[in-house]
């Protein structure tokens, strides 16, 4: 290599160390993906939604949300894995991200490992909801309905890793009973099955049932709450009303494609940061039964240990209820 070639090279090497941080700048410059797991109109697509619009007006971009629906919503992070670090395609993903790996014989992504992680966004309690005609008033005829048809009930759920399959495997196994469960691409399509008496029960997210209960549109016999909501004061949390203990907060975070440069994550942290306060995003959710986060656990680090904390947490009962998929 001669001088001047040598002088090129290091043009060239200066060149590409402000390209990064350049790029990284003016971030973001087009559009970015919001993947959800699930279908469009449910719960997950309804907080992607509105946390998009209020993240778009700090970034000042606009947020696209992609329904990247299949296999119990791990079809999406998988998705993830393997797209362009370059804060252009982010992941809203639930509690299922904690509870694939105990789920799943084969996962092709390793939550705590292959990704970046943003924060954490809204916990959301679910509700035990039946199709209108079902006969039972409250949960105590609906356990008795239940032992009496096994048999005959259909139990909607949005497939193996799902919150709505979550909920319906520790509601099983803590009646001691196994019923048929019927797998949608999410619980927007399971609902409109449940509306329209095809299908019997489904635990779904507030986000979705909320004004469903309230207009009388399907039965419900509790929520998974440890205490009553503000927006269904009727309905008794189900461990008030006959089974102990039974909780379940569907917790949400926001990932994005491990290797994505720092100055975009902190530009995306920051984003969310001011979405959780935004008036319209906050209203939104406590309308819809959900708390959003607080400052604190709206960080990369309380996003990833809480992952780590919930897939300790569930992998041990998963394991006990001998559920996997392939
Ligand atoms: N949250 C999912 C949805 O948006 C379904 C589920 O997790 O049960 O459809």
């Amino acid at each position: 290599m001669n001088r001047k070639e040598q002088r090129i090279i290091m043009a060239l090497i200066a060149v590409a160390a402000w390209a990064v941080p350049a790029a990284a700048q003016e971030y973001p410059s087009k559009p970015v993906a919001l993947m959800v797991p699930f279908a469009a109109g449910g719960p997950t697509d309804t907080v992607a939604r509105v946390l998009g619009q209020a993240m778009g007006k700090v970034l000042k971009q606009t947020i696209i949300v992609e329904n990247t629906v299949g296999a119990g919503g791990t079809i999406a992070p998988m998705r993830l894995k393997s797209a362009t670090p370059d804060g252009y395609t982010l992941l809203l993903a639930h509690i299922g991200m904690s509870t694939a790996p105990a789920l799943y014989k084969t996962l092709p992504f390793k939550p705590l490992e292959d990704f970046e992680y943003i924060g954490q966004v809204v916990d959301v309690p679910m509700t035990l909801i039946a199709k209108q005609d079902m006969p039972a008033r409250d949960l105590k005829e609906l356990l008795a309905y239940i032992k009496a048809n096994k048999d005959k009930i259909s139990f909607a759920n949005a497939g193996v890793g799902s919150a709505s399959h979550l909920c319906g495997l520790l509601f099983m196994s803590t009646i001691e009973v196994d019923l048929t469960t019927v797998p949608y691409k999410g619980t927007a399509p399971a609902l409109n099955d449940l509306l329209g008496g095809q299908v019997d029960l489904l635990c779904d997210q507030t986000t979705n049932t909320t004004p469903y209960i309230k207009a009388g549109r399907v039965k419900a016999y509790g929520t998974t709450s440890k205490t009553r909501l503000e927006t269904l004061k009727d309905l008794p949390p189900l461990a008030e009303a006959g089974l102990p203990g039974f909780e379940v907060v569907v917790w949400h975070g926001v990932y994005a494609p491990k290797g994505t440069p720092r100055p975009v994550l902190d530009k995306l942290v920051a984003a969310l940061q001011a979405a959780i306060k935004d008036p319209a995003f906050v209203q939104r959710m406590s309308d819809l039964g959900a708390q959003v986060v607080t400052t604190e656990k709206a960080t990369p680090e309380a996003l990833r240990s809480h992952l780590k904390a919930e897939i300790d947490r569930w992998t041990p009962i998963i394991k006990k209820a001998g559920v996997y998929a392939e």
